[in-house]
């Protein structure tokens, strides 16, 4: 549990504290589910037409199914903190730093989810966009720990509070005890330890003379596991949970941004290869990928397109035993030094994700100057920040020797 700061704030903690916050919590969390429930059917009923959900009103009221997803998103958050709130109570790990967080989250989250949730700096979804019922909006405004948490959840003098413990506990990893098992939190020790004393003391040099990391660093990040996180045991990892890629990424971000994300493209390539891959392909890859001895790297975003991938443009063409690949890649970072691509394009011409095959994209290691493999030359695009593993663009035409991932065309977005 966290040091409690020695001065406590005028009013004293305990008229800031909200008494019975856990039975508050849960029943402001089934109001927004209920809120939800109701949105959900709103918008389905703006974008179906004869009893189907249809594409091309979803595309008409884009701002609408947007706004839906981001309220999905808001409920579960706070469908997650109450089960936190709950869980923490019964493990006597829910200390005053740990309760003001989750009431000041429920307060600003409550009343965001009527005053209006903004999912850009120009767009701001209210209930009314979403077609909600005045009745429904009514009925989670009055829901009596609703009306209690936005008034009294998220004030100034809970803010206060809260910045009063965090400089009680300066230099402490997280903003309270987050709850985690021993694993996690003796995981998230070590990874500090190997941020603070091998990447802190040169991440600004990298960074200024926009330096590659280290091979050396790469090869001490493998042998801490961390490339292995997730891959099940039977393939050499250590068959984690993805709350194991949060800790190792916050912590070792915290040294230098590159180094924390890393392991992002081992992932990316694990999770497809477990996903869609087939046995030969989870028996050839997971191991290597585990042990860090295969850098992978992710070819999929073009220059028009990001977001919306299954959009994409760029043509992959089998030729005997090779695909011949037309089209623009971008953003690929970490390409020259990665041993295998993992590159999603057009194999046939179905519209949308249905023609997009996966390739598992084999390639020698090389230089800064160009893509290896040949024929796949490739640019660098500079960035400000996120250096360290350096970003390219693929030339228009190239040819790759791969494997389909999971053996046949068309499945590229399985898994
Ligand atoms: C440093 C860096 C490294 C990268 N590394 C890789 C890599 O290794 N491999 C790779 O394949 N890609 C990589 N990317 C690309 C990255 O995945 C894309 O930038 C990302 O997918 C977003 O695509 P975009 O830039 O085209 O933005 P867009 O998709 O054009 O989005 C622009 C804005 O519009 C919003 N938006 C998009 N769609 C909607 C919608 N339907 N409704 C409302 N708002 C919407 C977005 O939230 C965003 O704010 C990298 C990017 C960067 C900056």
């Amino acid at each position: 549990m966290s040091q409690a700061p020695a001065s406590l704030s005028d009013r004293g903690a305990a008229d800031i504290l909200l008494p019975d916050l856990l039975p508050l919590a849960k029943q402001a969390a089934d109001a927004a589910d209920r809120l939800l429930a109701a949105a959900k059917q709103a918008v389905v009923a703006k974008v179906s037409r004869d009893g189907k959900v249809s594409a091309a009103l979803i595309e008409r009221e884009q701002f609408a199914a947007h706004g839906l997803a981001w309220a999905a998103t808001y409920v579960e958050a706070l469908r997650q903190l109450s089960a936190y709130a709950h869980r923490m109570s019964e493990e006597k790990r829910l200390g005053e730093f740990e309760a003001l967080i989750v009431q000041v989250a429920f307060g600003e989250y409550l009343t965001q989810m009527t005053g209006g949730i903004p999912m850009s700096q120009g767009e701001t979804v209210r209930p009314r966009d979403l077609g909600i019922a005045e009745a429904d909006i009514a009925a989670f405004e009055t829901t009596p720990a609703v009306k209690t948490l936005t008034a009294a959840g998220n004030t100034a003098e809970v803010r206060a509070r809260i910045a009063e413990f965090i400089a009680a506990n300066s230099g402490a990893a997280t903003f309270g005890d987050a709850g985690l098992e021993d694993t996690y939190e003796a995981i998230r020790d070590q990874m500090r330890k190997f941020a603070d004393a091998e990447v802190m003391p040169h991440a600004h040099e990298w960074h200024l003379k926009d330096d590659y990391i280290p091979l050396e660093v790469i090869a001490q990040m493998s042998e801490l596991g961390v490339f292995g996180l997730t891959i099940p045991e039977e393939f050499g990892g250590l068959g984690l949970g993805k709350e194991s890629m949060c800790v190792v990424s916050e912590e070792l971000s915290r040294g230098y941004i590159g180094v924390g994300s890393l392991g992002t493209r081992s992932e990316i390539a694990a999770e497809l290869i477990l996903g869609g891959g087939t046995r030969d392909q989870k028996d050839k890859w997971l191991p290597k990928i585990a042990s860090g001895e295969v850098l992978p790297t992710a070819v999929f975003t073009e220059p028009n397109t990001g977001s919306d991938l299954a959009s994409l443009k760029t043509r992959g063409r089998r030729e005997g035993d090779v695909y011949k690949v037309t089209g623009n890649k971008t953003w690929i970072t970490h390409a020259a030094r990665a041993d295998v691509m993992t590159l999603l394009c057009r194999t046939n011409d179905e519209p949308g994700y249905k023609g997009l095959s996966m390739l598992l994209a084999e390639k020698p290691r090389g230089g800064d100057e160009n893509l290896p493999g040949g024929r796949h030359d490739g640019r660098r695009d500079p960035v400000l920040g996120y250096r360290g593993m350096k970003e390219f663009e693929s030339a228009d035409n190239f040819e790759v020797r791969p494997k389909l991932l999971g053996g046949e065309e068309g499945g590229g977005f399985n898994g």
